[in-house]
């Protein structure tokens, strides 16, 4: 069995709300499991809340080799104060190699603040991870210039080398109900004043929708035209047993909800088949679709950027095609 290293290992902040939902701590194990591998480390899941044994339970079986947890009554809410005095006390104690979460409003918030606390960098809303061979430097590929380049940012002389990363990008490893690990719970310390009084809550709207799980999604984008010729994509996904999906100029228009937005700051998905109609193939979007295996583009001009990283490509009207392909695949069922 590999010795037990706190320091010097692989840490992945554990972000359990919405828990079947928010999965992207459980694809940053598996892709800090896969690093720590290669650097010959420990991936070290760490949970902060009250009651979180359940959790810990769940990040072992999911691959993490230690979980750092914090149980007190203080943590049982997210505060970007108490989290940060917590994680940065057994960050300068620890001294992990690598600082990991994901990309959600929670990541977003808590990460550029523990970053500052530990006079180190970060990458915000990572697409890619990966260990330079020579010097086994945390390799953080980010969009940048408003995601038109994607920059590959190392931190060489701060630790630990942190990154976002966004959700969807990497997979999950399955759930071995016989994995070994060991949970461990150090001393919290004690908790700073919490600033932000919380007024009231309201419940999100949620949507049913699991577009990061669909085998097929069908999406749009503002070459659509219409919200009505929008429309005829669920049609399409229900008669494929898929979802849909939107580019942000289609989002913007009020077409689709936020929730079916794909790419640098939507989703990411990686259905077996993605067919876009009305995209023009912009890097922002096609960071989210990346990860389809096959992918068909609809687009009336021949020379739209997106045929140059489709499968397939149909060059032709979406009012015309959309109708035929509609009336070909109801035949079928
Ligand atoms: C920081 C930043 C982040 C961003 N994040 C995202 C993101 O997460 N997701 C995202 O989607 N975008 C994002 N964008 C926007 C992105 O840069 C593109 O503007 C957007 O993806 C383009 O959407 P589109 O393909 O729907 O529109 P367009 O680029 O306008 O393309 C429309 C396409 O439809 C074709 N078309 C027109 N009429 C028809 C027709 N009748 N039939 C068939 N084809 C037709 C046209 O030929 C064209 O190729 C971001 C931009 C920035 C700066």
């Amino acid at each position: 069995m590999k010795k037990n290293r706190l320091s010097d290992s692989i840490w992945v902040f554990g972000d359990y709300r919405n828990y079947f939902q928010n999965r992207v701590t459980l694809q940053l194990i598996a892709k800090g499991k896969e690093l720590a591998k290669e650097l010959d480390k420990q991936l070290i899941a760490v949970v902060l809340g009250d009651q979180v044994h359940q959790y810990a339970m769940e990040y072992v079986a999911h691959g993490a080799d230690v979980v750092v947890a914090g149980e007190d009554p203080g943590l049982m809410e997210y505060q970007v104060d108490t989290y940060t005095a917590v994680l940065a006390r057994w960050v300068e104690a620890f001294k992990p190699q690598i600082l990991l979460a994901g990309a959600t409003s929670f990541g977003r918030e808590f990460f550029p603040r523990l970053a500052k606390r530990l006079h180190t960098g970060l990458s915000a809303d990572c697409v890619a991870l990966d260990v330079e061979k020579d010097t086994g430097l945390l390799v953080q590929t980010t969009p940048s210039f408003g995601g038109e380049l994607l920059a590959e940012v190392v931190t060489p002389d701060h630790k630990p080398q942190m990154a976002t990363v966004h959700p969807g990008i990497f997979r999950e490893l399955p759930h071995d109900p016989d994995a070994f690990g060991c949970i461990i719970y150090p001393e919290i310390g004690p908790l700073p004043e919490i600033r932000v009084k919380r007024m009231r809550t309201r419940p999100q709207q949620t949507h049913d929708i699991r577009l990061e799980d669909a085998a097929v999604v069908v999406a749009g984008g503002i070459g659509l035209g219409s919200k009505e010729l929008f429309g005829m994509l669920s049609e399409l996904a229900d008669l494929l047993g898929g979802d849909v999906g939107a580019t942000r100029p289609a989002v913007y228009a009020g077409w689709a909800e936020e929730e079916r937005l794909l790419g640098q700051t939507g989703k990411n998905v990686r259905p077996k088949l993605l067919i876009s109609v009305g995209t023009s193939g912009a890097l922002q979007y096609t960071t989210g679709i990346q990860g389809a295996e096959t992918i068909i583009a609809i687009n009336r001009d021949p020379n739209a950027p997106f045929f140059k990283i489709a499968d397939l490509g149909l060059v032709g009207d979406a009012v015309t095609v959309l109708p035929l392909l509609l009336d070909a695949l109801r035949k079928r069922v």
